[in-house]
């Protein structure tokens, strides 16, 4: 008997050992749906195994195992101010815990920070939304998550101009959505001309993403532009179109345009903001959108099955945060445009690299697409970002994960000290590669 149980485990050894080696080779960076190959997660949900893991947060969570091993990792991964939160912030946080803030809020928020963010949405960026067409979610994140959740069904057409933020193709793809994605290139400076957008749009388009200022390129949509997009839109009344302002705060050129405060989108545009980027507050989990009409309830169901609403205590240090001028936050930006010069002087003079000038946001997206002709040590930006973590210690992300190969992801949102480092072996690296 014992050896009958003895063949039977070789037996399962050997085939399991067959299966790990088919698995083709992982890359540190784009983590296939590998749950597939291991029956043993043979219980988990199809939806979840067709999920990619978020390619920001897995570089960030890559950099800092190897941090725990003792290597010396320089990671401009994340896109998270290295700032503390503004004091007057913390302040009203520390308050609305000893006011025991500590129930269940609404689940849509609560109405005073409801009323400020439609104050601030008219204040700012010329928007109409009442309190009434506002929640408040768990970050930015849940906002987008609510929306196509409330939207799309099995095969409903998305479309994506890329490069886009990751998330926004990992959820549309969850809820089921057919996506069609239309590249922008270096020479658009990343954007996607009305006419472009008229060629990419049908009359089933369900819902339209775009972030201006963008993650990854920091590329902002001017108020002609967006004027351009409207009229293109007009012709298109099926579409929703989702207008990711996360980044607004960290604009370099004066504040950027809202789609919608066009009056012919007014019905069919979600505008997106929240504190993480411009607040230096991504731990808080805070994020807001403006609803139309058609959606609020939708939207605010789902947030009631799944989260019951953003937590209580950050709300009421948003409230303050909303409030605020701001201006409050300018002296972090004009950090992050030295930055920008700074980082822009080096990459822009790097052999193979192509890099717009970005008008927000913290991050570089240069065109690798030179220097991988140049070399015949790399074939691609995931072969590149494998090489620049596992030789020289430095994390950067892909381009292929937010829809646009060929290019690499900078984040400048580091201490100087870091980015000078980060900027070392880089340059050491390209070096490398073109000898
Ligand atoms: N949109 C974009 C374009 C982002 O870069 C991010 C990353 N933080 C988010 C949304 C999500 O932000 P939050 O932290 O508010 O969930
Ligand atoms: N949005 C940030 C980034 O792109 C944070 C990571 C994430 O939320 O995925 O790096």
């Amino acid at each position: 008997m014992p050896y009958f149980y003895g063949l039977v485990m070789s037996i399962f050894l050997c085939v399991a050992n067959i299966k790990l080696q088919c698995k083709p080779p992982r890359s540190y960076f784009v983590d296939l749906p590998h749950q597939k190959v291991l029956d043993l997660n043979a219980t988990i949900a199809n939806r979840v195994l067709n999920l990619e893991e978020s390619a920001t947060l897995a570089s960030a969570r890559k950099s800092r195992e190897m941090r725990e091993q003792g290597i010396d990792v320089v990671s401009l991964s994340l896109g998270e101010p290295d700032f503390d939160t503004p004091d007057f912030i913390k302040e009203a946080a520390k308050k609305a815990i000893d006011d025991n803030f500590s129930h269940y809020p609404p689940v849509n928020g609560f109405l005073e920070l409801r009323e400020a963010i439609s104050n601030k949405f008219k204040r700012d960026n010329n928007l109409d939304y009442t309190p009434s067409q506002i929640t408040v979610s768990t970050g930015a994140k849940q906002c987008i998550a609510n929306v196509v959740m409330a939207l799309i069904n099995e095969g409903d057409e998305v479309l994506l101009p890329a490069p886009y933020w990751v998330s926004y193709k990992q959820i549309a793809q969850l809820a089921g959505a057919k996506i069609t994605e239309v590249k922008t290139s270096v020479e658009e400076n990343y954007k996607l001309s009305a006419a472009a957008l008229d060629a990419s749009l049908t009359q089933e388009t369900k819902l339209i993403i775009f972030s201006s200022p963008s993650n990854p390129t920091g590329s902002t949509y001017s108020q002609k532009e967006l004027e351009e997009w409207a009229k293109v839109l007009e012709k298109y009344p099926n579409t929703y179109i989702l207008a990711d302002e996360i980044y607004e705060l960290i604009s370099f050129e004066g504040t950027p345009c809202s789609l919608g405060s066009f009056p012919s989108l007014k019905d069919r545009v979600i505008t997106v903001n929240g504190l993480s980027k411009g607040f230096a507050m991504t731990g808080y989990r805070l994020g807001y959108m403006g609803l139309p009409n058609a959606l609020v309830g939708a939207c605010n169901k789902l947030q009631g099955q799944f989260t019951s609403g953003a937590n209580a205590v950050t709300q009421q240090a948003a409230i303050t945060a909303v409030n605020a001028n701001p201006s409050v936050v300018d002296d972090m930006k004009a950090v992050f445009k030295e930055r920008r010069a700074k980082m822009l002087s080096i990459i822009q003079n790097l052999q193979g690299f192509k890099c717009n000038q970005p008008e927000g946001a913290f991050y570089l997206f240069p065109d690798i697409s030179e220097l991988l002709n140049a070399t015949d040590k790399i074939n691609t930006d995931i072969e590149l970002c494998d090489f620049l973590l596992e030789k020289y210690h430095l994390a950067m992300v892909p381009g292929t994960a937010f829809g646009l190969p060929q290019h690499i992801r900078i984040s400048y949102a580091a201490s100087n000290e870091t980015l000078d480092k980060a900027m070392e072996r880089l340059t050491a690296a390209v070096k490398e590669l073109l000898a």
